[in-house]
């Protein structure tokens, strides 16, 4: 015990996590899926907060074009295409010896999507596409985990925190998926990495925040500009036909 005061000092130090909210972090469980550049900042930031668990899932390889905004790997990684999951955890365990740090190598989807939320409190979005989203939207409004927005592209980024039952969920805002050829995408557009690592911070905090059990979770959908050093936040409510979490017997409903 006296180690961990030491550790999280600052922490315990900061009021609004204290020593039980150390050790309420310490019980947590956090699914990050996607380890790209917001997925592996953010889980880089939650092992070391002392998160007790962490579940990281990503079917992807190491590429050279993932070095300018992918914190967690380096040019070895790249050269030999190692597996992203395995590789953040294994970096990530060397950083918190006492997070329990699980990586699938998976895709998400319908078929995988359960098993992957078994056990989890809170789901940090690192995806790079929104039919993926969606998957994590309806499954975790099925079963009523809440689950961190996050989306980048050039030097944007936009973040909602999702409570089922409590507030809207994506397709509250965004009832379908846009057209792929009709959002622009990091791979069209480009990105530089201060902005996944802004909406990684973003997420983080409302993870914490989520675990901790407080409530004073954002209720607004936030979107940001580095550039420019903007930032928006807009009021979002459910939307009583939602799709997925409005009333009446529609898709994605408890
Ligand atoms: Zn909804």
């Amino acid at each position: 015990m006296d180690e961990l005061a030491i550790r999280y000092q600052r922490h315990l130090a900061f009021d609004r996590i204290g020593a039980e909210g150390q050790r309420r972090l310490a019980r947590g469980s956090v699914l990050v899926a996607g380890c790209g550049a917001l997925g592996g900042a953010a889980a880089a930031l939650l092992v070391r907060a002392g998160v007790g668990a962490v579940r990281l899932v990503d079917d992807d390889r190491v590429e050279p074009s993932n070095l300018p905004r992918q914190i967690l790997y380096d040019e070895a990684d790249a050269a030999a295409g190692v597996a992203k999951a395995p590789r953040a955890a294994e970096r990530l365990r060397a950083a918190n010896s006492a997070c329990r740090i699980e990586a699938r190598v998976e895709r998400i989807d319908a078929g995988t999507i359960d098993a992957l939320l078994d056990g989890i409190d809170v789901v940090v979005d690192g995806l790079d596409n929104f039919a993926t989203r969606y998957v994590v939207n309806d499954a975790c409004v099925r079963r009523g985990v809440p689950w961190i927005y996050g989306g980048v592209v050039g030097a944007t980024g936009v973040t909602l925190t999702v409570r089922p039952g409590l507030g809207p969920c994506l397709r509250c805002v965004f009832p379908e998926a846009p057209p792929e050829d009709a959002v622009p995408t990091c791979r069209t557009h480009g990105v530089v990495a201060p902005a996944p690592v802004t909406i990684a911070a973003l997420e983080t905090v409302e993870t914490l925040k989520l675990l901790l059990g407080r409530d004073d979770v954002r209720p607004e959908l936030l979107s940001l500009d580095l550039w420019d050093g903007s930032f928006r936040a807009v009021r979002v409510a459910r939307a009583p036909a939602c799709p997925a979490c409005g009333a009446g017997p529609a898709r994605g409903t408890r």
